[in-house]
């Protein structure tokens, strides 16, 4: 993509009421809009982070057998009364509209009852189990705290799968598995190394959910980490017992801040129950499915790397997720010579792969911008390179700076 063609621009600086650095770094970066407080647009270069997040996750959701649907985000007052959470009281995070005609409808804000009203269709025989459906969507949460940029926003995008099991024990084997796929996900986007499978509460079905935490300062849950082993248990079930049960040791356990990028649970037939979603097994008999929730939100995924990724000039994406993989920048000159340079190295490395500084603007904003917006490389043309022959190489991460020949460039792409 040509830079010249992209309406964004950046900024120097943030709006003043926003106080989370990932949001700041994305707003100056042009990646995304604050609308208001916890609600932001997704900008052209922050929706191309948003899908390739968006593909990482939709492999390894194929992978252990998900199949991808969409479900409506408008919701049915009576679906939500069978299990009692279309209640205020019982569920505080709704938003709901009255309906010209009479009747009110609510915002999605979780998918549990909408994925168990659809499957109930479906679900009839053993025969027809398992199912492992998910889909990507818009979620509402009328959020009392919203500082923590796209990380906590009162309308978020995740991903959430939900597993519908004949009994427990084949629950317990896709659980497994997407507990693996989770790990894999947050080792791709480049974060898996301070990503910790998190033992938290669990509900009434097994004694823990498990949570995926983010190490960062800009996280606002606690947990204790054992480093060597790489788990960790929440605050919330922090006790001498489970410690114990868990085969930790207190002190071996490290107090830590973190952000909850993902979780994975088992439902049982907390759902099934009030749904009645039975199916009969081999004997006939009719039996509750066993469900599990699977959730990740790609913003909150998105605000982690950059919390955790950015340096004091701006953002460092890892190439799995960057917009683009380069940021070619021409440096201005009288002679044609480096446009003809950089439009020919542009189109060898193809537009899907390369932001392309074409503007007519000073080389140091060209670099200032360029290490804000944090594509991982950065290819410098200017007439003094092309005089000998070789092509600026400078890795945004270690700012190291190597000169290359043009004959080494179809292997970057
Ligand atoms: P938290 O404990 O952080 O409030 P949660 O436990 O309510 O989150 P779930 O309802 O299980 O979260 O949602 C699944 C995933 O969706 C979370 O792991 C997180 O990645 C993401 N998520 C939840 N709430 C938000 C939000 N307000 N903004 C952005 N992402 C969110
Ligand atoms: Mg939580």
């Amino acid at each position: 993509m040509r830079q010249s063609e992209l309406f964004t621009k950046t900024r120097r600086e943030a709006p003043s009421d926003e106080t989370a650095k990932n949001a700041e770094f994305l707003i100056r970066g042009g990646y995304i809009h604050k609308e208001m407080a916890g609600v932001y647009s997704y900008l052209p270069l922050g929706l191309r982070v948003i899908k390739k997040i968006e593909d990482i996750i939709r492999w390894e959701m194929n992978n252990i057998g998900g199949i991808e649907m969409k479900t409506s985000i408008l919701q049915n007052k009576e679906v939500w009364e069978k299990s009692s959470r279309w209640d205020d009281n019982v569920a505080d995070s709704w938003f709901k509209t009255k309906l010209k005609n009479g009747g009110e409808i609510g915002l999605s804000w979780t998918n549990e009852e909408t994925f168990t009203n659809v499957l109930k269709q479906y679900i009839n025989s053993y025969k027809d189990l398992p199912v492992y459906a998910y889909d990507f969507k818009e979620i509402f949460r009328n959020e009392a705290r919203s500082k923590s940029g796209i990380m906590r926003g009162r309308e978020f995008y995740w991903k959430a799968l939900y597993s519908f099991s004949k009994d427990e024990i084949e629950h317990n084997t896709f659980y497994e598995k997407a507990k693996q796929a989770y790990q894999n996900i947050f080792e791709k986007v480049g974060i898996g190394s301070l990503t910790y499978t998190t033992f938290s509460s669990g509900g009434t079905f097994s004694k823990f959910s498990h949570e995926f935490q983010t190490i960062t300062e800009a996280g606002e849950d606690i947990i204790y980490v054992d480093e060597k082993k790489r788990i960790a248990v929440n605050k919330e079930v922090y006790n001498d017992e489970v410690i114990e049960s868990l085969n930790l040791k207190k002190e071996e356990l490290v107090e830590k801040k973190a952000i909850e990028v993902g979780n994975i649970f088992t439902l049982g037939t907390k759902f099934s129950e009030p749904f009645d979603l039975k199916y009969k097994n081999e004997k006939s008999e009719n039996q509750l499915v066993f469900m599990g929730s699977y959730g990740i939100g790609l913003g909150r995924l998105m605000g982690a790397i950059v919390e955790i990724l950015s340096d004091d000039k701006g953002i460092v994406w890892p190439e799995s997720v960057a917009p683009f993989k380069i940021h070619l920048i021409e440096i201005p000159s009288e002679s044609d010579e480096v446009k003809k340079k950089s439009l020919k190295i542009y189109e060898k490395l193809g537009e899907d792969n390369v932001l392309y500084d074409d503007r007519n603007i000073r080389a140091g904003e060209k670099f200032n911008d360029a290490d804000l917006l944090g594509m991982p490389l950065q290819i410098i043309i200017s007439e003094k390179n092309i005089a000998s022959n070789k092509l600026e190489f400078k890795d945004r991460k270690t700012g190291e700076v190597k000169m290359i020949s043009e004959d080494e460039l179809p292997n970057l792409c």
